[in-house]
């Protein structure tokens, strides 16, 4: 989709299309041309963010090799916020593809997970 293409029906719909369009209320930690990030509103963590592109792609199994730079983009970010927001000593990050990889929202996003233990196991969309 280029910039100028109406939203595709999937995007009209799609909670983090919404999100990113500000059409749904987000805790938004960080925002820029290609991304925004948020804070998960059911935390498994002390920090658990959201890296979401702002271009509707579904997952991974999708992704596109002319989306390579974006992906680059989402995991050199992910330290950065990580700490910002507190992970001081490291963080985990998570991408779930497709219903078996336990996704439950279907536009690509990663997590971003730190803070001091416990924390809550993630759900398996099972
Ligand atoms: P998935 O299972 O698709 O990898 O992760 C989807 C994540 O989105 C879940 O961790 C869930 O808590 C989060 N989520 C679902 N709906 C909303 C929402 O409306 N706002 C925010 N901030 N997070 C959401
Ligand atoms: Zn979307």
């Amino acid at each position: 989709m280029t910039d100028s293409a109406p939203p595709s029906a999937a995007a009209d719909s799609c909670l983090f299309c919404r999100i990113a369009r500000g059409e749904i209320p987000s805790r938004r930690v960080y925002e820029d041309e290609d991304l925004i990030v948020f804070h998960d509103i059911h935390p498994a963590a002390p920090v658990h963010l959201l890296v979401v592109p702002k271009r509707h792609i579904e997952s991974l199994i999708t992704a596109a090799l002319e989306d390579r730079e974006l992906m680059g983009k989402m995991l050199l970010l992910a330290p950065r916020l990580a700490r910002e927001q507190g992970a001081a000593d490291g963080f985990r990050l998570v991408i779930n593809n497709g219903p078996g990889g336990g996704q439950e929202v279907f536009h690509l996003h990663c997590h971003v997970l730190g803070g001091p233990r416990p924390w809550r196991q993630m759900s398996t969309g099972r």
